[in-house]
């Protein structure tokens, strides 16, 4: 045995002595001690009761597009249109995956999803919303850190490890789990011109997406990443993984306003009063994704577009108090822990939705401004003997704690 070989951290077998050496996180595990493993675990568990969650055999909750759109509506508020078009997408998708192959000629093609909108108004949030209410494993991916094979950062299939991880390393659920793509405009070509030297950072992604998508049998490291070039590699076919992807596309409108006016020469007058220029993003199309740099492969992949509408104040405020596990409630469970009544007067929310407006943070400000007014409260309420049973937030108080927060501090510098 030389001195580097890997050994099965059960039985301290080397790797040259058995068939398969399997990595963990932190160790490795061989097929005699697989074996035996089993068998102890039929003889402890007789009834066979040892369905993993997500896993092969669990029941898929095949929901029909109306009742997916009213649970989404439990967490996520308004952005009907992208509510309606994923409920449809994602019931013809799991449809598409109870078919039983032979039953006839006809194979439907999967409905991976592109979603448009401005960053924190929900796009994370519907996809990961869906996942758990279907039961499949989901993970989110980052396009902006993933790049070509053999560059510096990371390669397409490890977006396939962190799914495998999401399902507890059980392959047969990870292939019919939920893969979102975030920031997918950020890989676009830097130009509309394909005969432009290669731009590794874009086109290159795009082309090595292309494989996962279209359902291909992919070799994935389980631990992800080129830090562990020992462990065995599992295969992985992404047949039947939905994909989602979002991104803000900035600067999408005017392409969008461009190609709209070209139509519309001619009509102006009547189509001019019929388009809504507040919310251009509505009248999205597949060509305005290639004008912005997806190349035509990676679009046709996608066939399903819609659009996420920018969050107003008043979006915002529902945002506070609505969702099933909204921040608002999420604080009142906190204070709840320690006995107390948590109370915010309606003149709060208003401020802490102007603050989200004014610092441009959508809702994913709504957190930080919470945080900033209430900390001392949480802080300081826990060491007292006796509290208050009712703890009352004014908009007074709120104004002070958030002009001594960091936040502001940081605005006024
Ligand atoms: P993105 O569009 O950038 O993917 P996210 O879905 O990650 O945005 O949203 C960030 C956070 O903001 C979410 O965790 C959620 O708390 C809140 N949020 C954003 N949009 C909505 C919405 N339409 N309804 C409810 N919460 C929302």
């Amino acid at each position: 045995m030389s001195k580097k070989e890997t050994i099965c951290s059960f039985c301290g077998r080397p790797k040259s002595q058995v068939r398969l050496l399997i990595a963990g996180i932190s160790g490795h595990i061989c097929d005699h001690c697989i074996i035996q493993a089993q068998s102890i675990v039929k003889e402890e568990i007789p009834n066979g009761d040892l369905e993993i969650e997500g896993g092969e055999n669990a029941p898929l909750n095949l929901m029909k597009p109306t009742e997916i759109k009213t649970k989404l509506d439990e967490y996520v508020i308004g952005q009907l249109s992208a509510k309606k078009t994923l409920s449809v997408a994602v019931y013809n998708h799991y449809k598409r995956l109870n078919q039983k192959v032979g039953d006839d000629d006809i194979e439907i093609d999967k409905s991976n999803v592109v979603m448009v909108g401005r960053t924190g108004t929900g796009k994370t949030l519907l996809a990961k919303t869906i996942a758990k209410m279907l039961n499949v494993p989901f993970c989110i991916a980052d396009a902006t850190v993933l790049t070509e094979a053999g560059y510096v950062g990371e390669d397409v299939e490890s977006i396939l490890s962190r799914l495998l991880q999401a399902a507890d390393y059980n392959v047969q659920a990870a292939e019919r789990g939920i893969i979102f793509i975030d920031e997918i405009d950020k890989i676009a070509r830097k130009s509309d011109n394909p005969s432009i030297t290669r731009d590794v950072s874009g086109e290159g992604v795009q082309q090595a997406l292309l494989k996962l998508l279209e359902g291909a049998e992919v070799s994935v490291p389980p631990q992800g990443g080129r830090k562990h070039p020992e462990q065995k590699m599992v295969k992985v076919n992404t047949k039947n993984i939905l994909f989602v992807c979002g991104g803000a596309f900035d600067g999408i409108e005017k392409i969008i306003a461009r190609r709209v006016n070209r139509q519309t020469i001619g009509f102006a007058n009547e189509e001019e009063e019929r388009i809504d220029k507040d919310n251009l993003l509505e009248f999205v199309n597949p060509t305005d994704l290639k004008t912005f740099g997806l190349i035509p492969e990676l679009i046709g992949r996608f066939p399903v577009l819609t659009y996420l509408e920018p969050l107003d104040k008043a979006a915002l405020r529902r945002i506070l108090t609505e969702p099933k596990n909204s921040l608002f409630k999420q604080y009142v469970k906190l204070f709840e822990i320690d006995g107390i009544d948590l109370k915010f007067d309606s003149e709060v929310l208003d401020f802490i939705v102007e603050k989200a407006i004014e610092f441009q943070l959508g809702a994913r400000g709504l957190r930080s401004i919470c945080e900033a007014i209430l900390t001392e409260a949480m802080y300081e309420i826990p060491a007292q003997e006796n509290p208050e049973k009712e703890y009352r937030v004014t908009l007074e108080y709120a104004e002070k704690q958030f002009s001594q927060s960091k936040m502001a501090k940081m605005k006024a510098a």
